[in-house]
Order: C-alpha cells, then sequence, then structure tokens
C-alpha cells in the first residue's frame, strides 16, 4: 500500500512536529536570548560603576586641587600679609606665581571683605584686575557659602605651642565655562593657622584660583580611573555609544560634560567568544534539526502504521472495498443526508446465485476472482455515482448505498447494478457465469436504524433469491412479517429436533396388477401447540438453515428402524440436494444402514434434479457411493426441472418419477398426454422404471397406464399412513384395487 499524506494526515502530522520543532529551536531561541540578555545587563553593571568611579574620581580631583591651596591661604602669615594690609608681592610670590609653575592654576584672584576683586595674576604674572571679569558671576556664587561658614566659624584661639593648626580651611568649588575653556574654581577663606595673627575683621578676602580642563588633565585623570577616549563635550550632547558626566555651574546649568567610550565587557567577551560561540549555535541549530527531521520519519511512520492499521480496520482484505465497520460508520451520515441533499437513499444488497457452486467446482482461487472482480464492478459503478457507497458484509455478498431522486431511478440502478454482475467473468479454466440477485430497500425516512435499513435489503434480497435468483426485488413491508414468521419457524423448528416431534408415514406405490410394490416415506412434524405442519413448508427452511442435515439422520433412523423387517417391498426415501452436496454424507448412510441391519437394495433414494445438477465433487461421490452400496435411484418431480438428457446420461438413475402437475392434467388435455407419453418412452429408451405420483382418479391411472406406465402413487391407491397401517395394507391391497 502506497502512502500519500492527505489533509487529514498533512495535519495530524503538523500536529506531531510542531510541539517538536518549536520545542527544539524555542530552546535554542531561550539559550540566545539568555546570552544576550547576560550580556546586556554586564555591560549595563559594568557601565553603572564606570559612570560612578568617574563622579567619584572628579570630586576626588576637586578635593585634590583644594588640598594644594589649603598651606598658602590657611597660614598666620597671609592673614598678615593679605588681610591686615594686602601685599600684592605676597600674593605674586606665594599665589599667583607658585600655583601656576607648580600646579598650572592659569588664574589666581583676591576678592576682599566687600566682595571687590583686589588682585588678579594670570598665568604667574600679576595683571590688571580686569581678568577678574569672566569669573565674576562664580566667584559670587562659591562667596556665598564661604562667608556662611566664615561666620559660624568657631571663635580662633590661638595654639601658644606653635605647632597645630587651629582652624579648618573653608573652601568652596564650581566650574565654569569661558569660551571654549571649562575651568575648576576653587575658592579659599585666609585664615591663620597657629593662630599667633588673628583675622583683622568678620571678612577676610577670598583666594580664587582656576585651573583649565585641558587635555593633559583629561589625559591625566583618563589614565587613573581607565576611561577610554575621554573629552571635554559641549553641554547637552548625547551621542549613542558614549558615557557623560554632566559639569554645572554653581548655579545648577550644565556647561559642559566630560564624554568617553563606556567599557563593554559584555560585547568584548561576545567579541571573542564570538566564534566557538557560532560554533556551538551551529552545532545545537544542526542538533534540533536533525531532531525534528528524525522525529518527522518517526512520525510519518506512526501516521503510516495507523492509516494502516484504520485501512485493514476498516476495509476487507480481499477485495480491498469498505466492510461492515465502515459501513456501518457511515451508513448514519448517508441516512442523516435524506431530506437535505437527497430525497431518498437506495440500498442495494447484492449477492451472487452460484458462487458456492464457484468455489466447490473451481476451488478459492476462482471464487476470489469472482469477489474480486464483482467488487470492482460495483465500484466501477459507483464512481459514477456521487455519494454512493459500496461495501462487503461477508461471503459474496455486497451492499451498495446510492443517493437516488425516485423510485425508478433506484429501479434503472438496481438494473444496471445487475446487468454488471451477471456478465460472464474470464478465467483459467474458460468462463464463469455466476449469476446474481439484488434485494433493494428505499429509505425516505432518515431517522430509521442503519441496522433495520440493511435488514430490509436484505429481506428483499432473500425474496429475489426465493423467487427464483436472477432478479431485483424491492421490499415491502409484508416481507417483514414473512420474516417474522419464518424466523418463529426456524425457532420452532430447532426446538422440535431434541424434542422428537417427528414421524414418518408411508404412502404406497402400486403396479398394474394393483399389488403394493413399495411405499414412499414421508416426514410428518407435530408441532405441539401448531399442530401438523407441511414438510412443503419446512422442509425447504430446513434446507436453508442446514437444520436439514440433522432432520435428514432422523428420518433415516426411523425409517430403517421400522422397515427393517418389511418383506418383498421397496421403500423410497427422499434426500435432499443439501444433503447430497454435503461431503461424507453417503458414508453416514451406510453407518446408519449397518447399524439397523437393513438391505439397502430394497430401498430407492428419491433425488431432484436440482439435487443432481449442483454436481459438485461431493455430489458425485455421494451418489457413487450410495449407488455402490445397492441403493436405486428415483429421479423425482420429473419435468418440473430441467428434465435433461445429459442428467439421465450422466447418473445411472433406475427410475424417473413423473410429477403431479402432469398426472393431474393426463384425463382432459390430449396435450398432456401427449407429453407423459413421450417421457413414458424416453424412460424406456434409457431403460428406466417410471411411476406417476398424486393420481387422485381412476381416470388418471386408465390414461396413465394406456401411455405405457407401470407403476402409480397416490390418494386412489392409498394416502400416506404411519407404519403400523400400512404393514396391515400390505396383503389386502391387491384385492381393495382389483374390487375398485
Ligand atoms: P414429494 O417427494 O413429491 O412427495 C409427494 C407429496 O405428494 C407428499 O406430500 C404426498 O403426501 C403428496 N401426495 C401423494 N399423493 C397425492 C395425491 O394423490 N394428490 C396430492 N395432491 N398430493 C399427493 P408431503 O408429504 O406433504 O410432502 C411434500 C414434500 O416434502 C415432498 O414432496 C418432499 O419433497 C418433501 N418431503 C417429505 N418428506 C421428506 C423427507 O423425509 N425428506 C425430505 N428431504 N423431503 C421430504
Ligand atoms: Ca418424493
Ligand atoms: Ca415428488
Amino acid at each position: 500500500m502506497s502512502f500519500k499524506p492527505g489533509n487529514a494526515e498533512t495535519s495530524r502530522r503538523h500536529q506531531l512536529l510542531v510541539p517538536i520543532a518549536a520545542m527544539s529551536f524555542g530552546m535554542l531561541g531561550l539559550l540566545v536570548l539568555l546570552g544576550t540578555f547576560l550580556i546586556v545587563s554586564f555591560d549595563r553593571t559594568a557601565s553603572q560603576r564606570e559612570q560612578h568611579m568617574v563622579e567619584q574620581g572628579f570630586q576626588r580631583l576637586l578635593e585634590q586641587y583644594q588640598e594644594i591651596i589649603v598651606p598658602q591661604a590657611d597660614w598666620d602669615a597671609a592673614v598678615a600679609k593679605l588681610d591686615h594690609e594686602f601685599d600684592p608681592e605676597f600674593a605674586d610670590v606665594n599665589f599667583g606665581s607658585q600655583l601656576f609653575t607648580f600646579y598650572g592654576f592659569t588664574r589666581t584672584f583676591f576678592v576682599n571683605g566687600e566682595g571687590k576683586v583686589i588682585y588678579a595674576s594670570v598665568e604667574g604674572k600679576h595683571v590688571d584686575n580686569k581678568a577678574f571679569q569672566p569669573f565674576a558671576n562664580v566667584t559670587a556664587q562659591l562667596l556665598v557659602p564661604i562667608r556662611k561658614a566664615e561666620t559660624e566659624r568657631p571663635p580662633i584661639k590661638p595654639d601658644e605651642s606653635g605647632e597645630s593648626t587651629v582652624t579648618k580651611p573653608i573652601q568652596a568649588n564650581g566650574t565654569v565655562r569661558i569660551g571654549d575653556t571649562v575651568y575648576i574654581v576653587i575658592a579659599t577663606l585666609i585664615q591663620p593657622d597657629l593662630g599667633l595673627v588673628m583675622p583683622k575683621g568678620p571678612r577676610a578676602p577670598v583666594a580664587i584660583t582656576a585651573m583649565p580642563i585641558d587635555r593633559a588633565t583629561l589625559h591625566t585623570f583618563a589614565s587613573r580611573y581607565l576611561v577610554d577616549d575621554l573629552e571635554l563635550v559641549g553641554a547637552g550632547a548625547d551621542v549613542m555609544g558614549k558615557a557623560y558626566f554632566r559639569l554645572l555651574c554653581p548655579s545648577g546649568r550644565e556647561i559642559a560634560a566630560l564624554a568617553w567610550t563606556p567599557r563593554r565587557p559584555g560585547i568584548l567577551l561576545l567579541k571573542k567568544l564570538l566564534l566557538p560561540m557560532l560554533g556551538a549555535l551551529i552545532l545545537l541549530a544542526f542538533g534540533a534539526w536533525v531532531l525534528v527531521r528524525r522525529s518527522g520519519i518517526i512520525v510519518d511512520e506512526l501516521i503510516l502504521n495507523e492509516k494502516q492499521a484504520k485501512h485493514l480496520a476498516y476495509h476487507d482484505q480481499l477485495t480491498c472495498v469498505p466492510n461492515r465497520t465502515l459501513l456501518f460508520e457511515r451508513l448514519p451520515g448517508m441516512l442523516s443526508a435524506i431530506g437535505r441533499e437527497t430525497p431518498m437513499l437506495a440500498i442495494l444488497c447484492v449477492d451472487l446465485d452460484r458462487f458456492k457452486e464457484v468455489n466447490d467446482t473451481l476451488g478459492h482461487d476462482a471464487g476470489d476472482l469472482v469477489l474480486k472482480t464483482l467488487a470492482d464492478r460495483l465500484q466501477a459503478l459507483s464512481q459514477d455515482i456521487p455519494g454512493s457507497f459500496v461495501a462487503r458484509l461477508g461471503g459474496d455478498e455486497f451492499v451498495l448505498i446510492c443517493p437516488v431522486r425516485e423510485h425508478p431511478h433506484a429501479r434503472d440502478l438496481a438494473d444496471r447494478c445487475l446487468e454488471r454482475i451477471v456478465k460472464p467473468i474470464d478465467c483459467d479454466y474458460g468462463q464463469i457465469d455466476v449469476g446474481g440477485s439484488i434485494g433493494v430497500a428505499l429509505i425516505e425516512d432518515g431517522t430509521v436504524a442503519p441496522s433495520l435499513v440493511l435488514r430490509h435489503a436484505d429481506m428483499a434480497l432473500y425474496q429475489a433469491k426465493a423467487e427464483g435468483k436472477g432478479q431485483v426485488t424491492f421490499f415491502e413491508p409484508g416481507m417483514a412479517e414473512a420474516f417474522r414468521t419464518r424466523r418463529t419457524l426456524e425457532d420452532n423448528l430447532r426446538a422440535a429436533l431434541p424434542r422428537d416431534d417427528f414421524h414418518m408415514v408411508y404412502q404406497p406405490q402400486v403396479d398394474l396388477a394393483g399389488e403394493v410394490s413399495a411405499v414412499e416415506a414421508l416426514l410428518r412434524w407435530k408441532h405441539p401447540d401448531l399442530g401438523d405442519i407441511s414438510p412443503s413448508v419446512f422442509i425447504p427452511l430446513a434446507e436453508e438453515t442446514g437444520l436439514i442435515m440433522a432432520i435428514g439422520e432422523i428420518v433415516m433412523r426411523k425409517v430403517f428402524e421400522e422397515t427393517a423387517h418389511w418383506q418383498n417391498v421397496r421403500i423410497a426415501i427422499n434426500i435432499s440436494a443439501v444433503q447430497m452436496r454435503t461431503p461424507g454424507f453417503a458414508t453416514r448412510v451406510m453407518q446408519l444402514a449397518t447399524r439397523a441391519g437393513i438391505d439397502p437394495s430394497r430401498y430407492e433414494i428419491e433425488l431432484t434434479e436440482t439435487a443432481l445438477l449442483g454436481d459438485g465433487p461431493a455430489t458425485t461421490e455421494n451418489f457413487e457411493i450410495l449407488r455402490r452400496l445397492g441403493f436405486s435411484i428415483v429421479l423425482d418431480d420429473f419435468g418440473t426441472g430441467y428434465s435433461s438428457l445429459s442428467l439421465l446420461h450422466r447418473f445411472r438413475v433406475d427410475k424417473i418419477k413423473i410429477d403431479q402437475t402432469f398426472v393431474s392434467g393426463v384425463d382432459e388435455s390430449t396435450e398432456v398426454n401427449a407429453l407423459v407419453g413421450a417421457i413414458v418412452k424416453l424412460a424406456r429408451s434409457f431403460d428406466l422404471g417410471v411411476i406417476a405420483e398424486g393420481v387422485e382418479t381412476e381416470e388418471q391411472r386408465r390414461h396413465l397406464t394406456l401411455v405405457g406406465c407401470t407403476e402409480f402413487q397416490g390418494f386412489l391407491t392409498g394416502k400416506p399412513a404411519p407404519a403400523g397401517e400400512i404393514a396391515a395394507l400390505f396383503e389386502s391391497s391387491a384385492i381393495l384395487l382389483r374390487q375398485a
């Protein structure tokens, strides 16, 4: 079986594979995401630390610059030379020139108690006070905390030992931008250190020193704190990938910023590990791909297995058409479509008429070929009818379900179906002609139970077969009743077997002289409630149900037992076609005969033409054995069947029994007389005996005698009667007939 994925399979495949693929690649994605998250947070922490370090570093730088000024400003000599009276020379030597030369403060100013500039030095040289102008604003702002601290300073108590400083430095710092240069500005109050010289008034002069933040400063700072690409940029600068430390003027306005490239250890690590990581990632991705592919193959196998198992469960293995299980799964849906998509549904039960014979005579291969051909023909027909469905119910029974518009449409469909199935089938032996029957149930009510629908079609099929096969029969409500009656009868018949509600009667057969030459054993069934039931009713039923085998044994046992001691009279026993067809039947007869101790040559076996016609190997074998045992063979009901000459030729029968339908017509119709005459002549030419049955009138017997008949059976010469009555008749019969 080839596997072509349909829509259902594709969606099943997706259902199974998508989670596996999602899981594999999702894990991979998660790994990448986790890595990215780690790198980003690693970098963020690093840059936060760096930012903090730069801020702290800058603060430290200011403090260092402030510390440089302290020894010059906190000094008794400075109080004397700058506060008591301002000595520009002292200011030059100890501040302007010294602070520039050794420390790089390019500007030094002094502001007096009134806030007025009293000294200015630029790059170590005493200059005009005008140079102070750009620093006036920042100075004013720095002076505020200085003056506040000055007034809050505890009173100065001189240190007589002249060793330790009695004041704490009072300083303030800030940044200012002048042109393109940013200065760090430090204001320092002139105070005594040992307190040997006291400030002159409440407000001492303040030294204002300024140092530009130049390349060298930045370089030193950058190398101390390991900051990359440190530079001074304008206020408000904000470039992606850069970090900033904003420099504010004392009033809080940004005047410039320190900018640098933040270190990204995460990215750095990533760059270093990129290749091995990429390799690992590719490996993992490959692994995931292999996993998904392998899962795909496994899933495909699973789906295929499932599909095959489903196919096996739902299809007949020999013909590949859907089986009973699938039929019962589909039928409800088709029934519910009645009234919506289709006015009615035709259920066609198809059965071959002679399938068993094909199997018995040509073998099972031929039987299989017949079934396959039938299935193919039905499917070909079904393909032409949208919405139709074919299934094998078992044996040689198939069902075809088709939506139809109206009754004639269904009739036409069934006829076409029959036409197709009865076509001969070519095989190795030549052509097989099986024939078929169809039972049709037309369903207009979608609420009927699926099993009932099929039963109706089956009843119609049964009727078709009972009516002579090879035809189409539609279900009618009466059939259901007949079926029920039949079913009750069957149950009763089964129950009658163990109870032995059967007995035999014997009907005399007389010769030309009126002597009883033979009797025909006839079976009687007396039901405890229903009374006598005719063998014409229950024998066909027994044949259909197989009960005939058990019944046949009862008949033979009783007949052999009751007639074993009869003298000079032959006994005829009716044997059904079903018995003849059963392998081993004749052997069983032999056993019963031996057990009863009877002489087979006194017994006649009555067979109908149909019993010989289905001449499978078993029939022929049984026939031969019975002959060999010494039983005579009578062909019963002659003239009603095929009246085949070849049959007489092939099977060596001893006698033919002219059927009562001819006998009842002999005295009235010359045509019948001629026909019966012909039959007798024919029998004579084959050297066969002839008996006429159903002889009811003397007239009939006279005519039959005229055309050459020598034996008679019928109500005229004796009704069937139990064994005891018959035995008594043997002696008196001749006398009785002579009187008549
Ligand atoms: P059959 O073998 O053709 O038996 C002859 C039937 O014709 C018998 O009916 C018999 O009672 C009836 N008959 C005899 N003389 C006359 C007559 O003058 N006029 C009319 N109208 N009928 C007459 P029965 O006994 O009801 O049997 C019916 C059929 O049942 C038999 O037909 C035979 O086919 C079958 N049958 C009866 N007993 C057995 C049996 O033991 N085994 C088998 N396999 N079939 C049996
Ligand atoms: Ca008979
Ligand atoms: Ca007969």
